[in-house]
């Protein structure tokens, strides 16, 4: 179970099972169970880019009634089935629906994401694990962000200009996940990054997000390049620094 499971005021956590319904995927409508497949779609293809490899990374999309469908944690990924989704409240990141697995627990992005749903109104956020995302957090070095200039690319995030340079803020990795939740909620308020839709965790991956899930997907790849050519630029001129 995470610890970072919200408490509720029986002393219960937000993951013990009593309170919450086990899903029927009869309950649920038409919408959510395309959501629902394509989220399974997505976490398959973003596997395959080595995003979410290793059981690391998630994704979250809307549910009917304003929730959030959750991918579980510590699965791999690649094999999440469309009734293994949580349904969480993002207004407190309350599990309201459980699925049928006994053995599966929500994302311990799940207050992370939540934040991002109330900051942004994010109804999709993708969390990932890649090798780029990694690397172009060092890039900030001291700083506090990371800035990409001079690409095309740029035109692929909502509100950006190919001339426009764009900000992304880089937090400090914490050991557990829900921890990172305090940095985020500072770097989601400072008015530098009022344009981003991505969030760096140095030395661990990214959080990125969107207003439904094909936005947050068209984000995750448009900032993976963004990511991949800072890097390479970089090391381009260190070999050659014209
Ligand atoms: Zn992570």
């Amino acid at each position: 179970m995470p610890e970072d499971a919200a408490i509720r005021e029986d002393g219960t956590r937000a993951t013990d099972r009593l309170p919450c319904a086990p899903l029927s995927i009869r309950d649920v409508s038409e919408t959510e169970r395309a959501t629902r497949q394509l989220l399974v779609e997505l976490l398959g293809v973003f596997y395959a880019k080595g995003w979410v490899s290793g059981t690391g990374g998630g994704i979250c999309g809307p549910a009917d009634g304003g929730g959030l469908l959750l991918a579980p944690t510590g699965v791999h990924k690649e094999r999440v089935r469309p009734n293994d989704f949580f349904t969480v409240d993002p207004a407190d990141g309350r599990v309201e629906r459980v699925p049928d697995d006994p053995d599966l627990r929500p994302s311990e992005c799940s207050q992370i994401f939540c934040l991002a749903a109330r900051e942004r109104s994010a109804r999709s956020v993708v969390h990932s694990h890649a090798l780029s995302a990694v690397l172009a957090g060092d890039l900030a070095v001291d700083a506090d962000h990371v800035a990409i200039r001079d690409l095309e690319m740029l035109k692929g995030v909502r509100g950006v200009a190919n001339r426009d340079v764009h900000l992304i803020p880089v937090i400090r990795n914490t050991p557990r996940e829900g921890e990172l939740v305090e940095q985020l909620r500072m770097v989601l308020a400072d008015p530098r990054f009022a344009s981003a839709y991505a969030v760096l965790v140095a030395d661990h991956g990214a959080y990125i997000w969107g207003d439904d899930v094909w936005e947050a997907k068209r984000h995750t790849e448009v900032y993976h390049f963004l990511f991949e050519a800072a890097v390479a630029r970089r090391d381009r001129h260190k070999e050659d620094p014209r």
